[in-house]
């Protein structure tokens, strides 16, 4: 099945008969249109694609398995028509539509076209990864983890937050990158505490904790990872225990993550684990998310996501532990969820680990 069909599969479960679609990444997924100004009509016997004319020529190269059409410079105009007889109820992604271009949209829409709010369709689809998508997004964390290992030989010490930083993105430009999938996080000792912290003008000292949390974007997919090194083998005790304690709740809950599981029930192993050895207050987020041409997409790993994991599922584990005032540790791998549980798509070591 096509990605559009397995999409309109959804249509009866969200109640709308067509679906609009204008998110460009959705657009892109469903597409192929790497574009900025797109839309899609989508239905069983309906594939629409419009553009205006600056994107032509890149729409004929690009989108496939639509009929395309050159659309007036304002967009939604194309949708006054055409539309199947009858009442229709066309979905909309109320997740991203605004309430001013909603308005603009019931003005250019026929009386007997419904908007249905049907947000998270297109994502419910796409997050569950074709073999080639896993390849690719497996191809990015490749990427990053040369990133890492050529960071362990360049050093930490000396160096300021922010020249890692820049550093590591300008690497991973250079090793094919579109660029990173996010702003590469950098964070030495009590920096360390803030689960996103900034990259400061601060140099890296020894004998502490950096925490290293980066992607690569790659043919479109990302990658996520985190690794926390030490700066130094005489680290504070402190520090070198919410190492260990992170270290083995990650590995708990890579061991849990298996289809037929919720998304709260891997987050509880990582968060009980945490909890007994008296750190629970000190993990503060979600376990992980879903990673692929967004960084963070669906299903998530949190206390509060029901929803049970599917094979082709790619999702992020990753625990951390800050203590504020001393510092922090966050351990992430990616993972592939498989019939049988899951691989992991990130292979930089996970031992602690010295980079002076
Ligand atoms: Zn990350
Ligand atoms: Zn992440």
């Amino acid at each position: 099945m096509s990605r559009a069909d397995r999409v309109c599969a959804r249509f009866a479960d969200a109640g709308i008969d067509l679906l609009l679609v204008a998110e460009p990444v959705n657009l892109r997924y469903l597409t192929g249109f790497t574009g900025s100004n797109g839309l899609a009509v989508l239905g069983p016997q309906t594939r629409r694609f419009v553009t205006d004319f600056r994107y032509l020529e890149r729409a004929e190269q690009e989108v496939v398995g639509f009929d395309r059409e050159r659309g007036p410079q304002e967009l939604l105009d194309a949708l006054k028509g055409p539309w199947p007889e009858g009442p229709v109820r066309l979905g909309f992604d109320d997740a991203h539509v605004a309430v001013r271009t909603h308005g603009r949209l019931r003005e250019k829409l026929p009386e007997r076209v419904e908007l249905v709010p049907a947000g998270g369709v297109v994502e419910g689809v796409r997050a569950i990864k074709e073999p080639e998508e896993v390849e690719r997004i497996g191809a990015a964390a490749e990427l990053a983890d040369t990133v890492f290992r050529e960071l362990a030989e360049a050093g930490l010490v000396g160096r300021t937050e922010r020249e890692v930083a820049i550093w590591l993105e300008h690497r991973m430009r250079q090793l094919g990158a579109d660029g990173p999938s996010f702003d590469s996080i950098v964070a030495s000792a009590e920096h360390g505490a803030l689960p996103h912290a900034s990259p400061r003008d601060v140099a890296i000292v020894p004998d502490t904790l950096v925490t290293l949390d980066l992607g690569a974007s790659l043919d479109g997919y990302a990658s996520d990872c985190t690794r926390t090194w030490a700066t130094g083998a005489d680290l504070p005790e402190a520090l070198a225990e919410i190492y260990a304690v992170c270290e083995r709740a990650q590995r708990e809950a890579l061991a849990a993550v298996a289809p037929g599981r919720t998304g709260k029930a891997v987050d509880a192993v990582a968060r009980d684990a945490i909890t007994a050895a008296g750190y629970g207050e000190s993990f503060g987020h979600g376990l992980g998310h879903g990673v692929g041409l967004e960084v963070h997409e669906a299903p998530r790993l949190s206390r509060t996501a029901d929803g049970e994991l599917k094979p082709g599922n790619v999702v992020t584990v990753e625990p951390g532990i800050y203590l504020p005032g001393v510092g922090g540790v966050r351990i992430e791998d990616l993972v592939v969820v498989t019939e049988g549980g899951c691989d992991v798509l990130t292979h930089t070591p996970k031992g602690l680990t010295v980079v002076a």
